[in-house]
């Protein structure tokens, strides 16, 4: 078929010129009312959004598939494009089509992309929307993010050695976006593994560190980064560098408000590994996956969205440092004790916006009066909350009314100009007080005067016609008109000049008429753009406090998550720990801070714990399934964290020894998206730990070695105590949960290994769990109980029995070999248990009597007989 020849538009030519420069995006094109998409972006949207394809095209033009979105409701269909990894570029009308001649101007003015959202609808409250950039100079990763919709902009510098520190730290910021170069991206052991990010391929060039130096420099207007803490760190500096290039490349507009670097060192907090994060569900649930359930939604009692970012990034980054912990800690404790200050700071934190996201909006010219509106009355709380915060002297809390900025000049400003209850757009009027602009007052006075007139001019035709049903009345297509009906005609004086005839009447318009009309519509239009030009103004006047702004909500921030934690210790009733450097951990009546709110009050069984760096470094703890033992484990990691936040703990008392990182390698389960197997994980997992722990570390294990056979799975958990017990090894603070109860076995072999059981009561074939961790190893496993409770039938339990009663018969012989500890290396490899029994019985079953001469049969019994004998020796 031969190729039509086809006529473009010249809108279609405007399209396809701009479509050119975003290839990778689908393109928004504004069009009147409506985003449309053409070509092969309409089909996709209408794919992905679910909506109607249709085409357009002119007699004689190609007909081209569209599909198009009402502006209003856009943010929508963004959120539902960039769910599924695609960019948008929007596509607006950049001059006023009534002026324009030919074909009105458009270009994109802004990408949006997954890591780059400042839309409210699209963000979540409490959570950071982050930005993240990797680079490499110099054996150094730089990791820098950034959340466009609150200004928060950090960069870290990890070295070549660490890459695993890399990936921990990308997975705890959880980018929407990861901006790299391709060779990076590939050299990143594991990035790949990371389904749900979305990894932009960003140009060599954005990354190079000249230009980087350069680009940052130049947007901050500063000379060097020293301030910033980043001058030394060419890694940190190039990634800075390159979300600053790609911020610009997609965002056209100022990102004024993007004020300052915060360069961190990953050694100012606690790392926690993925799995660790994930084990003590501190952000969300391990199965569900979601905040409710999760140590967060505990301790969350912020009242401001900016409050509940800061509390989530502080638990997700506990401290190390002594200082830095009480310092919080201080803060937290004095509003414990003082609930009339925490009312009232709370009553007015209630009425203070996110003014994070606020000023981030004005930055990038996407704010409306509403968010003005919420910037003042955020202005006009903070003198209180400064003169309340004066009656403390903590520290922190003295800091933080410090850099609580009232701004009194910009408060009595929006509080003089703007209108309460504005429309949404910023460009109808509604939004500023007249009283504040006299020309403003002037204009909105002529237009409401010509509507009075209009009102009177009514009244005075009724008279000078005498024609009683006399209307003026308004509509958008032919402005102000008097209308008539049809049996009043013959009265119509004779300077009326029809304009409308309608089935009842006609509608005329005469000289007043029309002069009062330009007067209402003029003034109306004046004041609208004389508005939006004072909006304006307000805005230039709030971005110069961009700094105080900033700081202040930094401030505001803080504060709710200090009261936030001191109100969940009122509440769930959490003591201070104390804290020390010297190891040691003693909790007494300690409680886990989630299972305890899930069950009825008063039914937690709180424990103790004691652990230190000398007889009580490791915990084996036995006791049946379902008894308590990992909500006992993570209960004692939960505690020792949210004292490195400097939270309060639910306990009685408990003094905690810093740690310098928690490790946990709980449960088994089937990490099905990466196809491994359970067992591959779990051991993955313990090799992280092995490699990573150190003496200062509290690690939890629970029942390692569950996913392959018996003898390999105690052998291997055996194995595994040794080596962090050992203090020449790792030598940390280690709770074991098992179910092998060979293992405890340890605490009569090795320094610094204790015993602990989980007891439960037994009443008949019933078993009771008492929820109490006592000293000393439990005798029983008192899994068919379990199983029984759990509702397998009666007729299975009791064949249970039975079997285990001949299985403990047959085993009596290995019973009365009891395990002796291992002496060396090499004998603790060949008969940590009794192996060689199996070996000799599994031989002699298989052993075919009818093909073996007597004198094989001889030497096999000579054989086993060494072997037998070889293992009692040890
Ligand atoms: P295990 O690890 O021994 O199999 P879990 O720690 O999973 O047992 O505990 C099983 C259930 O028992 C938990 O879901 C919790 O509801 C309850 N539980 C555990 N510890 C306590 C406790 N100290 N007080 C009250 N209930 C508890």
């Amino acid at each position: 078929m031969a190729a039509k020849v086809t006529k473009t538009t010249p809108m279609v030519q405007q399209y396809m010129d701009i479509k050119q420069e975003y290839q990778d995006c689908l393109l928004f094109f504004r069009l009147g009312d409506f985003y449309e998409m053409f070509y092969e972006d309409a089909v996709v949207a209408s794919r992905e959004l679910e909506i109607v394809l249709t085409s357009r095209g002119d007699s004689g033009t190609e007909r081209i598939p569209m599909c198009g979105v009402p502006y209003h409701s856009v943010s929508g269909y963004l959120a539902k494009l960039l769910s599924k990894g695609y960019k948008v570029a929007i596509c607006e009308q950049v001059e006023d089509p009534k002026t324009a001649k030919g074909i009105v101007k458009r270009a994109v003015v802004r990408v949006v992309t997954p890591g780059t959202i400042i839309e409210e609808q699209l963000l979540r409250e409490k959570v950071n929307n982050y930005l993240a950039a990797i680079s490499y100079i110099d054996q150094a990763w730089g990791l820098a993010y950034v959340d466009l919709s609150t200004g928060e902009f950090k960069v870290t510098q990890i070295p070549s050695s660490q890459s695993q520190l890399l990936m921990t730290e990308l997975i705890r910021i959880k980018p929407a976006e990861l901006y790299i170069t391709e060779t990076n991206s590939a050299a990143i052991p594991g990035l790949s593994q990371l389904s749900e990010l979305v990894v932009t391929h960003g140009a060599p060039g954005d990354f190079r560190y000249e230009t980087a130096y350069a680009r940052l420099t130049e947007h901050f207007q500063i000379h060097s980064l020293r301030a910033f803490g980043c001058e030394e760190l060419p890694a940190a500096v190039s990634a800075t560098g390159g979300v600053l290039a790609y911020l610009y490349e997609t965002q056209k507009n100022s990102l004024i408000h993007l004020r300052k670097i915060v360069t961190y060192e990953t050694g100012q907090f606690m790392t926690l590994d993925p799995a660790t994060r994930r084990n003590l569900e501190l952000t969300r649930t391990f199965r569900a996956g979601d905040t409710s359930g999760s140590l967060f939604a505990i301790l969350d009692y912020t009242v401001t969205s900016m409050g509940g970012r800061t509390l989530r990034t502080w638990l997700e980054q506990p401290l190390v440092q002594l200082a830095a912990i009480t310092r919080r800690q201080a803060a937290v404790a004095v509003l414990t004790v003082n609930l009339e200050a925490r009312e009232s700071i709370r009553e007015l934190l209630k009425n203070t916006y996110d003014i994070q996201r606020i000023l981030s909006k004005l930055a990038s010219n996407s704010a409306n009066a509403r968010d003005l509106l919420g910037l003042k009355n955020t202005l006009q709380e903070l003198p209180k909350l400064k003169e309340l915060l004066k009656q403390f002297s903590v520290e922190y809390i003295k800091e933080i009314e410090q850099n609580i900025f009232s701004c009194t000049e910009l408060s009595t400003l929006l509080i003089d100009a703007l209108l309460e209850d504005p429309p949404l757009t910023i460009k109808e009027g509604g939004i500023i007080n007249p009283s504040f602009h006299p020309e403003l007052a002037h204009l909105k006075d002529a237009s409401s005067q010509g509507r009075r007139w209009v009102a009177e001019l009514e009244q005075q035709e009724r008279e000078r016609t005498g024609i009683k049903s006399l209307k003026i009345g308004f509509n958008q297509v032919f402005g102000y008109y008097i209308e008539v009906t049809n049996s009043n005609l013959n009265m119509v004086p004779a300077d009326y000049i029809r304009k409308q005839t309608l089935t009842n009447g006609e509608r005329f318009i005469n000289q007043t008429l029309k002069e009062y009309e330009d007067l209402i519509l003029n003034a109306h239009e004046k004041s609208v753009a004389l508005e939006y030009q004072i909006f304006l103004e307000i805005r230039e006047k709030i971005l110069q406090h961009i700094d105080e702004l900033q700081q202040t909500a930094t401030s505001l921030a803080e504060l709710d998550s200090i009261l936030s934690l001191a109100e969940v210790a009122v509440r769930n009733h959490y003591i201070k720990p104390e804290l020390n450097e010297n190891g040691k951990i003693v909790i007494i009546d300690g409680r886990h801070p989630v299972v305890e709110r899930m069950i009825p009050p008063g039914n937690f069984v709180p424990n103790d714990v004691l652990l230190d760096s000398n007889d009580n470094r490791t915990h084996i703890i036995t006791g049946p399934n379902m008894a308590g033992k990992s909500t006992y484990m993570r209960q004692v990691a939960l505690i020792v964290l949210l004292a490195h936040i400097g939270s309060f703990v639910p306990a009685k008392s408990a003094q905690i020894g810093l740690v310098d990182r928690i490790f946990t390698r709980v449960g088994a389960s089937d990490d099905l998206a990466t196809g491994q197997s359970t067992f591959m994980v779990e051991m993955n997992e313990v090799a992280y730990i092995l490699n990573h722990a150190t003496a200062k570390s509290l690690i939890i294990l629970d029942e390692i070695g569950r996913g392959t056979s018996t003898f390999d799975g105690m052998s291997i958990a055996w194995a595994v105590v040794e080596f962090v017990n050992h203090p020449n090894r790792i030598g940390a603070k280690t709770l074991v949960a098992t179910h092998y109860h060979e293992l405890t076995e340890l605490a009569s072999i090795l320094d610094g290994v204790k015993n602990y059981h989980v007891a439960v009561q037994r009443d008949g074939e019933e078993i009771v769990f008492i929820r109490k961790i006592m000293p000393g190893k439990t005798d029983q496993s008192y899994g068919i109980e379990v199983a029984r409770l759990a509702g397998l039938p009666t007729e299975i339990t009791n064949r249970a029995r039975e079997i285990l009663k001949m299985l403990e018969k047959h085993q009596t012989a290995d019973l009365e070999t009891p395990v002796k500890p291992p002496v060396s290396e090499t004998e603790r490899q060949l008969s940590l248990f009794p192996m060689d029994s199996e070996v000799v019985l599994e031989e002699l079953r298989k052993m075919d009597l009818v093909s073996i001469t007597p004198l094989q049969a001889l030497n096999l019994l000579y054989e086993w007989q060494q072997k037998l004998r070889g293992q009692q020796a040890s």
